[in-house]
């Protein structure tokens, strides 16, 4: 998948791009044979959550150096917590990854799929004296740990004969001891300097059913033990991880070097996507959707990519987007706004351009026949000439945007209002002549008349008119509603430290226009396509469509405060 090539930056640039940290470390590796110079890389998500955005720059990268080295990359489920795993979520990762457009074949993995061998693993590391039974329960094993200043104390288990530590450990196994009785650690360096290598827990007892091994397992790998040696057991050569594990990176090569593994990875941190006006944490967004303040893992307003999806975001415009922020060794923060901006460029050179009245007000043609009806073709695509048109019915009744009628205009209003002409797309000069209302003095209706001249929205004699309004046939209009979704958080930063992430939600991020009216060719858009509302944005079909009523999420509106922004930072 390079979609790149779609992008302006792709097109007028005659340099490549230059390489990313990862990039360049893959090409030494491959120059100095490491690995007998293979490339292999995994994605290895927990099956707790959906994946979002930030899991979508980790794809891209792991499968993205795959591609581009000639080499392979798996799918791996991390399932070592039985406590918070859930098949569903197994699905929705599948989905999402093939919805980005990448293919792990038949290269699906499961860290489950490996507890005998862990265990083997484990039981070699007892024996070797590399590892012991240990009996201090959680808070004593903290208290032992020591400070960042200060070294930790042995556990008074640490030298227990090895025999004893595994009985112990094969009947921990069994089911023999309740949870917390019983930990097995790895014997290394109480006085480390990196905390993470004081004695670190290998397995924990745990009695939970696993989606997968049920409740053969009485003990679970802890992560750190788990994913260096499921990197080895696949191969993996390279093992890319985000920053926060940086400091797990020495216990990684202590487990893969003081096991008897066949195969060496290494593994490089790399920063994780940071995005404003979101949040990413999985455990937040999980409370989001468990205490009903979104719709549910998909709902269009979270950064999950089935949300996103459901938004009307393309797997294109991700993929510009990631490649366009690029892969860096620090944690940055990127604006909500260059995500949209790569979104907004992807649909503008390929959704359909449709006319749709949100707050439909009546207007009706008085020198208009009222038996016809004419067709224009109206322009699919001005961006793309092969796009070609569609057609448009016109009639007597129409409907226009109560918002482009005012009746105490102001000066450079160039919309209707009382004696004003403006252009109706595609069709006609229309001049607005009376106002009906209601019995509570509210307008109701338009009466206008037509300048049958100005066919094709064309001006007959060279006279100007500014405004172009979009419009509906009442007789032919298609039901819709439509939801216009803008950010959760009304805050930048709603991750921030000390932040309520309640306190800042937005409380209009969903506005539901139940009434609106579209043009007929929008009862043929099929679920998920994208289109462009004249004047509104880009909108997408949402599953919820059904024969009475189509739904529409608005995906993002027109204007472009990134392009913007950029524009006003460019020299000159
Ligand atoms: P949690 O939010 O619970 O810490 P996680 O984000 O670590 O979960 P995993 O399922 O463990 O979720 O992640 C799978 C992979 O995606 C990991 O390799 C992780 O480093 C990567 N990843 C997760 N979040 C991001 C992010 N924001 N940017 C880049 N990579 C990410
Ligand atoms: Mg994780």
């Amino acid at each position: 998948m390079n979609s790149s090539d779609r992008s302006p930056e792709g097109l007028n640039s005659p340099e490549p791009k230059p390489k990313n940290f990862i990039q360049e470390m893959v090409e030494r590796d491959l120059a100095e044979g490491r690995s007998g110079g293979r490339v292999h890389t995994r994605f290895p998500p927990e099956p707790n959550g959906y994946l979002h955005i930030g899991h979508a720059k980790s794809i891209h990268l792991n499968f993205g150096i795959a591609r581009d080295y000639g080499g392979k990359c798996n799918l791996r489920f991390d399932d070592t917590n039985p406590l918070n795993e859930d098949p569903a979520f197994v699905e929705s990762i599948r989905r999402d990854i093939r919805w980005l457009g990448f293919d792990w074949e038949d290269r699906e993995f499961h860290a489950s799929d490996y507890y005998d061998q862990l265990y083997e693993w484990a039981v070699h590391l007892v024996r070797e004296g590399k590892a012991y039974v240990c009996e201090l329960d959680e808070k004593e094993i903290r208290e032992y740990r020591g400070t960042v200043t200060e070294a930790g104390r042995p556990s008074p288990w640490r030298d227990r004969p090895v025999e004893e530590s595994l009985d112990l450990l094969e009947r921990m196994r069994q089911g023999e001891f309740e949870e917390g009785r019983y930990t097995l650690r790895a014997k290394i360096d109480m006085a480390a300097a990196n905390m993470k290598m004081r004695d670190p827990l290998i397995y924990r007892i745990r009695h939970a059913v696993h989606h997968r091994t049920g409740d053969r397992w009485k003990i679970y790998p802890m992560y750190d033990f788990a994913h260096c040696l499921s990197d080895a057991i696949e191969g993996i050569t390279h093992s890319l991880c985000t920053l926060e594990f940086k400091d797990n990176r020495e216990l990684y090569d202590w487990f893969v070097e003081n096991c008897p593994v066949s195969s060496r990875p290494y593994q490089t941190e790399f920063a994780r996507l940071n995005l404003t006006h979101t949040v990413m944490s999985k455990r937040k967004l999980k409370r989001l959707v468990e205490e009903g303040i979104v719709e549910g893992w998909d709902d269009p307003r979270l950064p999950t990519l089935s949300g996103m999806r459901r938004r009307g975001y393309t797997p294109e415009a991700i993929a510009t987007f990631c490649d366009r922020i690029g892969v860096a060794r620090t944690d940055s923060v990127i604006e909500l706004a260059l995500l949209e901006h790569h979104l907004r460029e992807d649909l503008n050179a390929r959704a359909l351009r449709v006319m749709t009245v949100l707050d439909p007000l009546k207007l009706v043609i008085t020198n208009y026949p009222e038996d016809r009806t004419e067709v224009f073709q109206a322009l699919n695509n001005p961006e793309d000439p092969d796009a070609g048109t569609h057609e448009l019915p016109f009639s007597r009744e129409l409907w226009v945007e109560r918002g482009d009628f005012r009746e105490d205009a102001p000066r450079k209003w160039f919309r209707l209002a009382p004696g004003k002409e403006v252009r109706l797309k595609f069709a006609y000069f229309v001049t607005c002549e009376e106002v009906i209302r209601n019995e509570k003095g509210e307008v109701i209706e338009l009466r206008c008349t037509y300048d049958p001249q100005s066919r094709g929205g064309q001006s007959p004699d060279g006279r100007k008119v500014k405004g172009t309004l979009h419009w509906v046939s009442a007789r032919h209009a298609v039901e819709c509603e439509a939801r216009l979704y803008s950010n959760l958080f009304t805050e930048a930063h709603p991750e921030a430290e000390g932040k309520d992430l309640l306190e800042c939600l937005d409380p209009h991020s969903l506005e539901i226009r139940p009434h609106c009216k579209a043009e007929p060719y929008l009862a043929s858009v099929a679920v998920g396509e994208s289109v462009q509302f004249f004047r509104h944005g880009y909108f997408v079909v949402d599953p919820d469509t059904n024969e009475e009523r189509r739904v529409f999420n608005r995906t993002v509106g027109l204007r472009d405060s990134w392009a913007k922004l950029e524009k006003k930072l460019q020299p000159g």
